[in-house]
């Protein structure tokens, strides 16, 4: 087996104690107190990160306040920012390696995936968006005004950055969450305070940098590190905060809600999933097993769309079951650097147990485990990709989000019992479909009630694709041009003549 040689860049980043960037400089909590991020294939130390708390949540939101009022920023034209923007994007590629062995050694995830999949997406999430910042257009209206005969007016749109905003993500895809939450703030003009999760701040913190050599203004990114409590619920409460954008559990998603009620700031929320994934007798055998492992199996279930819950005609039940557990069963575990690492460990001792927890309840609830089941070794956070059936509908592993490698596979009789099957949970993120019908695949495509609905794939993401969910998945789109509305007022202008 070979193993990835670690970066001498990579090393000496992990060495260098990390401190918060607000106003374009780095500095200190104002605590002076740190806290370490573990590496999570062996649980030891992996860097040393400043814990932001409320004052420096306040430093940085005034810095960003002082940028977006008073800044050059506001100043430069669409052009100019779309440009600086894209920059992001280049020296992302540039710096591709390093962004992908920071995202393996802190998440866990395979090195292979991160360079694959993690820094291109992010890169090309900036590419996508700075072509935006000139298209930020409004129309001409023509009024009709019943109380003012005879009267002209010139009336039109105009759309502007909302102001301030909070972002606050998850550590499943530290640097992409981040990519898809700046990219388009940014190309629409908002100054942004990123507040990165506490198990995985590196990536965040090399971004910051390369934001500043894009020529980013002083104050318009400021990257505060720290914990959920200290650091993600004063950005959500603070007053001069205009927006708060957050990707995280729905538990938590609910608490910005809250905290963001006090000025009644904008919010948009990408929060959890259950996501069907409807595997119908007519589907292409190899591809729909192979989809259904990887929609749950791609990054270790680590995903909030993961397609955790496996739906299958039940003509077909018995093989394609068979066939994912197979997979399962096949699938490399180990340390993200090992070049032939298929799925890494788990982000941390508190994911791990969370993951056993729920296969635990799985099993006194009465639920039968196909393959998996258990922790692997006792060193470092690994799980085995794990098949349950004969689960029933009230079961907690079948409504609440695992957020692991486990998938619970049910058998269907036909389209209408499936689209109620389906449906029937919390959330609406995600869901995947695979027939050679394409009447049936439109059809079920259109009964889902989910945001992203994926026919024979799954999986697929890019920046033109807006993402988001139904329900209680969240508010709001991510990427393509209907992220642009979450960053964006609209200023109506009526003028007599
Ligand atoms: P998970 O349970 O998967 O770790 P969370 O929803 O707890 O997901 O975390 C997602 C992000 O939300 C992280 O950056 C975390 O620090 C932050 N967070 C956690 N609790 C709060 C809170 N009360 N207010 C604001 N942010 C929070």
């Amino acid at each position: 087996m070979s193993t990835a040689t670690l970066d001498t860049r990579v090393e000496s980043f992990t060495q260098a104690p990390h401190q918060l960037f607000i106003g374009g400089r780095w500095v200190d909590a104002a605590s002076g107190e740190t806290f370490i991020t573990p590496n999570p294939a062996t649980g030891e130390a992996l860097a040393s990160i400043a814990a932001g708390g409320p004052e420096d949540i306040d430093r940085a939101v005034r810095a960003a306040r002082a940028a977006f009022d008073e800044g050059p920023w506001g100043r430069m034209t669409p052009s100019e920012r779309g440009r600086v923007v894209w920059k992001i994007g280049d020296l992302i590629l540039e710096h591709l390696e390093e962004l992908a062995q920071l995202e393996s050694l802190d998440n866990g995830k395979p090195l292979t995936v991160a360079r694959a999949a993690d820094v291109p997406l992010a890169a090309d999430l900036f590419h996508y968006m700075a072509g935006w910042a000139t298209k930020l257009d409004g129309s001409s209206l023509s009024l009709s005004v019943p109380y003012a005969p005879g009267v002209q007016f010139h009336a039109y749109t105009l759309r502007e950055p909302i102001g301030v905003v909070g972002q606050i993500i998850p550590w499943n895809f530290p640097l992409l969450m981040a990519a898809w939450k700046l990219g388009p703030a940014l190309a629409t003009g908002n100054c942004v305070i990123l507040k990165p999760a506490e198990q995985t701040p590196l990536s965040a913190l090399l971004l910051a940098q390369l934001i500043a050599e894009a020529g980013v203004p002083d104050g318009v990114v400021n990257v505060v590190t720290g914990f959920g409590e200290d650091a993600g619920a004063p950005l959500a409460a603070h007053d001069m905060v205009d927006k708060v954008a957050f990707t995280g559990s729905t538990e938590v998603g609910k608490l910005i809600v809250q905290a963001a009620i006090g000025n009644l700031k904008k919010v948009s929320l990408e929060l959890g999933g259950k996501s069907p994934n409807v595997v119908f007798a007519d589907a292409d055998p190899d591809a729909s097993v192979a989809g259904a492992a990887n929609a749950i199996f791609f990054n270790h279930g680590q995903c909030c769309v993961a397609g955790s819950r496996l739906f299958v005609e039940e003509s077909r039940f018995d093989e394609v079951v068979e066939g994912v557990a197979e997979i399962a069963k096949s699938i490399k575990v180990g340390d993200g650097f090992a070049e032939d690492t298929q799925m890494g460990p788990l982000v941390s001792d508190e994911q791990l147990r969370r993951v056993t927890g729920f296969l635990d309840s799985g099993r006194s609830d009465g639920a039968e485990v196909v393959t998996g089941g258990g922790q692997i070794g006792d060193h470092g956070y690994f799980v085995e990709p794990t098949v349950i059936t004969r689960t029933r509908p009230e079961m907690r592993i079948v409504r609440e989000e695992i957020f692991g490698p486990v998938v619970v596979a049910e058998p269907f009789q036909s389209l209408d019992d499936i689209a109620a099957l389906a449906n029937d949970s919390s959330y609406g993120l995600g869901a995947g479909v695979w027939t050679r019908d394409i009447s049936k695949a439109h059809a079920m495509a259109k009964r889902l009630r989910a945001g992203t609905v994926w026919i024979n794939c799954y999986n697929i993401f890019d920046a033109a694709l807006p993402f988001g969910g139904y329900k209680q998945s969240g508010w709001g789109r991510e990427m393509g041009h209907e992220a642009l509305e979450a960053y964006t007022e609209v200023k109506a202008v009526c003028a007599q003549l």
